[in-house]
């Protein structure tokens, strides 16, 4: 069996499209315009290279963005006051703190800060325990991007997932945790594996579903895919070619494991450019649940 790929790219486009245009309605209907305000500390590159990213696909959604850069040795008081000010600000209905931040400011005192309605990254203790409780049914809070952009193709190339062996390579808050919880919450039986996991390969070999998310570079070989089984690749490693160019190689051995899988997302082009639409896609069921509306179905 030779997988079909799974275009996490032209996924992407089309929810993007698709909030685009809930966006506009928004504004027809109710005068209100989402509104994402993005806190970026310090110069680190790939942040800025990402911020970037958001800001102009913001934009293109139609929607208010407000861009905050601050000096890397900005004390974490300053910080907690940008945060709490967005907290206050009607217009303003996510907040997104790019992440990692200078080692002086601690992340968790920052995520903690903001009020949980905006927390469109999901990663607030709140909306992480939301996800935790919740049993089924539409999303009515924010769920972390990257994972909920996984969900969102795997249920696109699947249906219906329930009673799927899934086992999740990695338990990080960002990624490894929240995807579990979502597959669980998706009626699959969820394996969480980990660098102390006894025979990760025999782990794997048992997944329906297999989300990689360890951040090591082809560490999961073709022969460890069960056949027919479906597979998200979160995991971008950056590598420097001989040539000088710059590679991003996935968590996956990719042309072995297309060997065995019905379906798998390449790195990139696969889960990368749903993290951006996730996070647009978040920002608009915010503005939404901020004049007592509901989730929009897209
Ligand atoms: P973390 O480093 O926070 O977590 C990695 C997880 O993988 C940990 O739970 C770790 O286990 C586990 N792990 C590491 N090595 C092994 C191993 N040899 N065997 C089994 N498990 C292992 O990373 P993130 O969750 O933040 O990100 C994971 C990857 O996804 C990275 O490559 C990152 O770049 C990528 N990523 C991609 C995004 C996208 O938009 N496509 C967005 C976010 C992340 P332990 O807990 O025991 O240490």
């Amino acid at each position: 069996m030779t997988a079909s790929i799974i275009d996490g790219k032209a996924y992407a486009a089309g929810l993007r499209e698709r909030v685009a245009r809930e966006v506009a309605t928004l504004k027809a209907e109710k005068g209100l315009t989402p509104g994402l305000a993005v806190v970026l500390v310090g110069d680190d590159p790939a942040s800025q290279v990402y911020v970037r990213s958001k800001t102009r696909q913001v934009t293109e959604a139609g929607m208010a963005g407000f861009d905050h850069k601050l000096p890397g040795d900005v004390p974490e008081a300053d910080v907690l006051a940008l945060v709490a000010r967005l907290n206050a600000d009607p217009a303003v209905h996510g907040i997104l703190v790019q992440l990692p931040l200078p080692s002086h400011i601690a992340s968790s005192r920052v995520i903690a800060a903001i009020d949980p309605a905006k927390d469109v990254d999901g990663l607030s203790a709140t909306n992480a325990g939301r996800l935790v409780q919740s049993t089924g049914g539409a999303l009515d809070f924010s769920v972390a991007c990257t994972p909920l952009g996984c969900l969102m193709l795997l249920k696109d190339s699947l249906g219906a997932l329930a009673g799927a062996d899934a086992v999740v390579v990695g338990r990080s808050v960002l990624v490894g945790k929240p995807m579990a919880q979502l597959l669980v919450r998706e009626d699959c039986t969820v394996t969480v594996a980990h660098s102390r996991s006894r025979d990760l390969p025999a782990l794997c070999r048992r997944a329906d579903i297999l989300v990689a998310a360890a951040g090591r570079a082809e560490m999961i070989k073709g022969d460890w895919i069960k056949p027919g089984a479906t597979v998200i690749d979160v995991g971008i490693t950056r590598i420097t070619k001989p040539d000088g160019k710059q590679r991003l190689i996935g968590d996956v051995e990719f042309e072995a494991a297309r060997m065995s899988a019905r379906a798998i997302t390449p790195v990139p082009g696969g889960v990368g450019p749903m993290t951006i639409a996730c996070l647009l896609h978040n920002t608009l069921q915010a503005a939404r649940r901020s004049v007592g509306l509901g989730p929009a179905a897209i």
